[in-house]
């Protein structure tokens, strides 16, 4: 007996048939003997709607209406929800977020948790009841209604199975788990059963959408163990979870790419102290978040200074760098939109060395070549040309073994 914490996501309650299968799903845990607690989101379109009927009416509609307009999409779907599991003979209580008593700043649009006061939760359980609460939502200490930002329902999931010390947190969408890379690319993608908080975050942050980003870092912070599973079909789903002492862990556990990369250059800078600030400083000033940087060597007092950013910063950063040119004395800035990022991700590597040269290797093998690299302890990440995206990510899929669960993973001089 467990307690257990279901989120389902926009699709997974994006009809009434599909709510009733939601409400079938809860009623066969609550059959197993396990406490359910049930967040829901809108259902799929439904927040997209909404704010599309705000700036009808609004340009840019105050963001203290916008959050009491976009929460009701959950406010529906507990209802229904809960209609379906009284209609069943299940015991059930809604709530909306303030009714919980989900605690928020008063950041409308992208309120952070301040406290979760469960209480009623907590008596719903003792009295065998399950309780559906709206997720991405909460009330700030005005009382006003905030909401936490989209995908926030899965932030919700989390916190509630924190506060109330659950055994799981399951998310469930319209996919079976987390992949070793996306399926679209590489075919031969697989289903990972687990996966570190530190992989994820790093798949997370990579591109791969299955999770709000947040939600996992919470998950991380409060030990909460977190299932990615498809509300359409049943299986094991992708655990999210800490790494096991006791087992070796895979080499890598995933590819993660990236589309949206723009590179910049300044060539010929003067090499002394201050520059990198100097160059990166009004970049940052204005709001432009900078991903990989490589400083070469300097000969002769100059050196060649590269970053990459977001591809929709590409012209501003163009143009603040343009003048740091003039202002330093450089000789010429370049820039290079077509190109991409793609990242190996697994724990793994820590204790392996030869992971960086399969990598290279691999890429070489097909006639790929590296514009930049950079490494942290769980992770490789390369810029090549955007043309060759698909060919790397199937290249390093296969060369490292995660096409086929039985493969063994070759890493020239292994040893830790
Ligand atoms: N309904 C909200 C959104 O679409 C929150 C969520 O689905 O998690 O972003
Ligand atoms: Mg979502």
């Amino acid at each position: 007996m467990a307690l257990i914490v279901q989120k389902y996501g926009g699709t997974s309650v994006g009809s009434p048939e599909r709510i009733e299968r939601v409400a079938e799903r809860v009623i066969t845990a609550r059959e197993a003997g396990h406490d359910v607690i049930v967040v829901v989101s809108a259902m799929s379109g439904e927040t997209n709607r909404l704010l599309e009927l705000a700036r009808s009416l609004h340009p840019s509609p105050p963001a203290r209406l916008s959050d009491l307009l976009v929460s009701t999409g959950e406010q529906v779907t507990i209802s229904l929800l809960g209609m379906a599991l009284e209609n069943r003979g299940c015991p059930t209580r809604c709530y909306t977020g303030a009714q919980v008593r989900i605690l928020t700043d008063s950041a409308h649009s992208k309120a952070r948790i301040q406290e979760i006061d469960a209480k009623v939760l907590t008596e719903d359980m003792k009295a065998g009841r399950v309780a559906v609460v709206a997720g991405f939502q909460g009330v700030d200490p005005t009382g006003a209604i905030t909401t936490l930002g989209r995908g926030g329902s899965d932030t919700t999931a989390v916190a509630l199975a924190a506060a109330l010390k659950a055994d799981e947190c399951q998310i469930y969408t319209d996919v079976d788990g987390v992949y070793t890379t996306d399926p679209r690319v590489v075919a031969k993608a697989r289903r990972l059963k687990r996966i570190t908080f530190e992989e994820m975050l790093e798949m997370a942050s990579l591109g791969s959408k299955i999770l709000q980003i947040r939600a996992v870092e919470f998950a991380g912070k409060y030990h909460v163990p977190l299932r990615v599973l498809s509300s359409f079909e049943d299986g094991p789903g992708t655990l999210i979870t800490f790494e096991d002492e006791t087992m070796e862990e895979p080499l890598i556990s995933g590819i993660a790419f990236h589309r949206d990369e723009a590179k910049l250059t300044v060539l010929g800078v003067p090499d002394r102290p201050g520059i990198a600030g100097a160059i990166l400083g009004p970049v940052s000033d204005a709001n432009i978040e900078v991903d990989m940087i490589v400083q070469n060597i300097s000969q002769s007092g100059a050196t060649d200074f590269t970053f990459t950013i977001h591809r929709n910063d590409y012209e501003k950063a163009l143009q603040i760098l343009e003048k740091t040119c003039n202002d330093l004395g450089a000789r010429e800035v370049y820039g290079d939109t077509k190109i991409v990022k793609l990242s190996l991700v697994g724990v793994g590597m820590r204790s392996h060395a030869g992971v960086a040269s399969t990598m290279f290797k691999a890429l070489a093998d097909e006639g790929i070549n590296i514009q930049m690299i950079s490494t942290s302890e769980i992770k490789i990440s390369v810029v090549i040309e955007e043309k060759y995206l698909e060919l790397g990510v199937r290249a390093l899929h296969s060369a490292f073994g995660l096409d086929d669960e039985s493969a063994q993973v070759q890493v020239e001089g292994q040893g830790s």
